[in-house]
């Protein structure tokens, strides 16, 4: 691979000079993550746990666990997944060397996980007409009846998030024993660290994160305890719905870091689909005139920056202590970045090749922060 220009990575380094706003990554695997801290990434501001069940291979498993008609079947789905995911973590920690890792719990809308309702349907009347046998039928039947029981028509309003670890505890259970084990696999390694943070996604009631957040701490300490093993670590929130910036202070109870998650926050606050604004009514609402950008690029800072701003205030107005960042798209725009900074969060989060501009972007911000104040 093309190694970094050396002056590059200078004068990226007088901007950290300046700067105090953090820069983390997102990544979700081994090689993403190093070539984020090749970057300057001083941490993961978000896993996606999600993303590591895409590969073909994986699927199988996410099915399992998603289309279970009871506890035993999903269990015996989790019992397989655990070893995986801790894999997963075990390349994401080795590859960080000690920095934060923040890794988000499971957060898949499920359509993306679940066979389509009308493909299943069309599945089951070709072989009802082919006359396959009743074994086959049978299954396919039972199939088709658990995706139309978990069919949503709003998915990214659905069953996402904590709201799948509420359902079913043993979700969050597994995934914060497979942190667990990964972590403890690196600290065995001489001289190796990790800095663990666990993020609890789509949080909108305090009662969510209260539980969701009982049900980490157990199975984390259960597993130290069981190895005999000692580490600190963070359990935190996404903020990435209204009604949790709305109840920011109620929420930081029980957090001890909040990031923003934008993309959510923008889609939820302005009633604008993230997955259908770019090709859709945007390119209308800007040639009208009423609005100059895409609110998914740059902040909406008269609105979804409000909110941020409020969950920032209400959050420290109850932990003075509580770090706050970004997430969102957003934390890799350098105007987003500007608003971030009068905000006073302490990092922002992005995708890898984004970290150099976000550090640039910061250092800009800082002076332009410095001068407002003269
Ligand atoms: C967000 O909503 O801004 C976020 C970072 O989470 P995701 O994009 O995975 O929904
Ligand atoms: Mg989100």
């Amino acid at each position: 691979p093309p190694r970094l220009n050396e002056d590059f990575l200078k004068v990226v380094g007088w901007a950290d000079e300046i700067r105090d706003l953090g820069v983390e990554a997102n990544a979700d695997n081994g090689p993403d993550a190093a070539k984020a801290r090749e970057l300057g990434a001083e941490g993961i501001g978000l896993c996606r746990t999600e993303h590591m069940f895409f590969g073909e291979h994986r699927l199988p498993a996410m099915h399992e666990m998603i289309l279970a008609t009871n506890d035993e079947e999903r269990q015996s789905a989790l019992d397989k997944i655990l070893p995986m995911q801790q894999d997963d973590f075990e390349a994401i920690f080795t590859a960080m060397k000690g920095l934060p890792v923040t890794v988000r719990l499971l957060d898949p809308p499920l359509h993306e996980f679940m066979p389509d309702l009308v493909s299943q349907a069309l599945k089951v009347q070709e072989l009802e007409l082919t006359g396959a046998d009743e074994a086959t039928l049978e299954s396919e039947r039972t199939l088709l009846a658990q995706v139309r029981k978990l069919h949503e028509q709003n998915p990214m309003l659905g069953t996402r998030g904590c709201r799948l670890g509420m359902l079913y505890p043993q979700i969050p259970d597994m995934q914060a024993r497979a942190i667990t084990r990964a972590a403890l696999a690196v600290l065995d390694r001489e001289g190796e660290t990790v800095q663990l943070q666990i993020m609890i996604p789509l949080v909108h009631l305090e009662q969510e994160l209260k539980t969701q957040r009982e049900i980490v701490v157990k199975a984390v300490d259960d597993e130290l305890a069981k190895a005999g093993k000692q580490l600190d670590y963070k359990v935190g929130t996404m903020i990435e719905l209204p009604r949790a910036a709305l109840c920011a202070d109620q929420i930081a109870e029980h957090a001890d870091f909040f990031s923003f998650g934008t993309n959510d926050l923008t889609q939820t606050t302005l009633g604008i689909s993230r997955d259908d604004a770019e090709n859709g009514f945007l390119g209308w609402y800007e040639s009208s005139g009423v609005v100059q950008r895409d609110p998914f690029a740059t902040i909406d800072v008269d609105g979804v920056g409000q909110l941020v701003k409020m969950g920032v205030e209400k959050g420290r107005s109850v932990n003075p202590q509580l770090n706050t960042g970004i997430c969102g798209e957003h934390g890799g725009d350098p105007d987003s970045i500007a608003f971030f900074q009068t905000v006073g969060l302490d990092y922002v989060s992005c995708s890898p090749y984004r970290v150099p501009i976000a550090r640039f972007a910061a250092a800009k911000a800082k002076l332009a922060q410095a001068d407002a104040a003269k």
